[in-house]
């Protein structure tokens, strides 16, 4: 299966995201941890991108592209297929991936877009401060990062509307009643004529 988790920060992509590689056996490959690593290791990319993951910003596209197309190159079994989470983020990384996916493993599946109340995603953001380490998730970042979404990311939602892919799924609740929502969504995916039997045409 080749999925896209699409949602806000704070929108529990990391947990869900988790939670759908154990269940389906696919590798999730998150940029931002993957940044977080670079950042950690301090490699050239992650000097590259520091700045930006520090002020909440994108990290711009041709950085992200070359990180992603090589992770995808070097690592990925098409059979199997992975789950993306925080990529795309963009348009044009939008388009950059249907390009590379039209030249490796095929198109994707689904895009499961989780959707949260933007004071709910706040509010986990804060919880997530106290406990995470992360470089970003001061107040004033949070803010940026909610507002980059909605800016360049969320748009995003009728990029994927318009190819039929977007399901969106209802992000409030415990990660258990989030994770069956989204395992229904993909159910449905995977076999559609079980719940919409006018698509089954036998022969
Ligand atoms: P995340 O953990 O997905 O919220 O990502 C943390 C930070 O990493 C983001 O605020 C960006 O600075 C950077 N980042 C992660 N993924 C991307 C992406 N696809 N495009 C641009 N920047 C990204």
């Amino acid at each position: 299966m080749r999925l896209v988790l699409l949602g806000p920060p704070g929108s529990g992509k990391g947990t869900q995201g988790a939670r759908i590689s154990a269940r389906h056996g696919i590798p999730a490959i998150s940029t931002g941890q993957l940044f977080d690593r670079q950042i950690a290791a301090g490699t050239q990319l992650g000097r590259r991108a520091e700045r930006y993951v520090r002020a909440g910003e994108l990290v711009p596209d041709e950085i992200v592209l070359d990180m992603v197309a090589e992770r995808l190159d070097g690592s990925v079994d098409c059979a199997v297929g992975f789950l993306l989470d925080g990529f795309p983020r963009t348009y044009p990384q939008a388009e950059a991936l249907d390009r590379m996916l039209a030249a490796s493993c095929g198109p994707l599946d689904a895009v499961v877009d989780l959707d949260v109340d933007i004071d709910e995603v706040l509010d986990r953001i804060r919880r997530r401060a106290h406990t995470e380490d992360r470089v970003d998730d001061a107040d004033d970042t949070a803010r940026r990062r909610l507002k980059v979404f909605a800016e360049e990311t969320a748009p995003l939602r009728r990029y994927y509307g318009r190819s039929g892919l977007l399901r969106t799924v209802d992000g409030a609740g415990t990660p258990d009643e989030v994770a069956a929502r989204i395992e229904r969504v993909l159910e449905d995916t995977a076999h559609p004529e079980l719940h919409h039997p006018e698509l089954h045409h036998p022969g």
